[in-house]
């Protein structure tokens, strides 16, 4: 497969999760709340998080803004059901680190390795990173701490 259709395919996962996101919502209950924005685009993002004993059992998010910064919260959200706090955190630091173009995700976690395009534009990565940043606020703050407002990437 050629780069550009590579690229052409990326691109086509993205607009098919901005169009049809499969974890928009909110989790019932809500153990975590968090809002996150990104004044460069103007996108916005309410993650919200059902923990049981540190494992994630669901993840939903709500919000407006672009495709990139949508389809990032939905394969986000995919994801890390399932996954325990530190797994999450450290998903957090491999997303920003692919970003730069540092790393990739592994097999089992392949489906994000389609937001590996975005690194090559680089007004666009604060796009892909809000939804990651919002969730490591979100997973930073205690079970009963008042959410801290918006988190601003910039
Ligand atoms: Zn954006």
């Amino acid at each position: 497969m050629s780069l550009d259709n590579l690229r052409d395919l990326y691109q086509q996962v993205i607009l098919e999760r901005y169009k049809k996101p499969r974890n928009k919502g909110t989790t019932n209950p809500v153990d975590r709340y968090q809002k996150g924005h990104n004044p460069s685009c103007g996108d916005t993002i309410e993650l919200t998080l059902h923990l049981v004993d540190d494992r994630i059992q669901d993840v939903k998010f709500e919000g407006e803004g672009c495709a990139i910064a949508m389809a990032s919260a939905d394969l986000m959200a995919e994801a890390l059901k399932g996954k325990t706090a530190t797994d999450a955190l450290e998903m957090v630091q491999r997303f920003q680190a692919m970003m730069k173009g540092e790393a990739e995700f592994p097999q089992e976690l392949r489906k994000l390795n389609v937001m590996q395009g975005v690194a090559q534009f680089p007004v666009r990565i604060k796009c892909a990173n809000l939804s990651w940043h919002t969730l490591k606020a979100a997973l930073e703050l205690s079970a009963n701490a008042q959410p801290a407002g918006f988190v601003s990437n910039e």
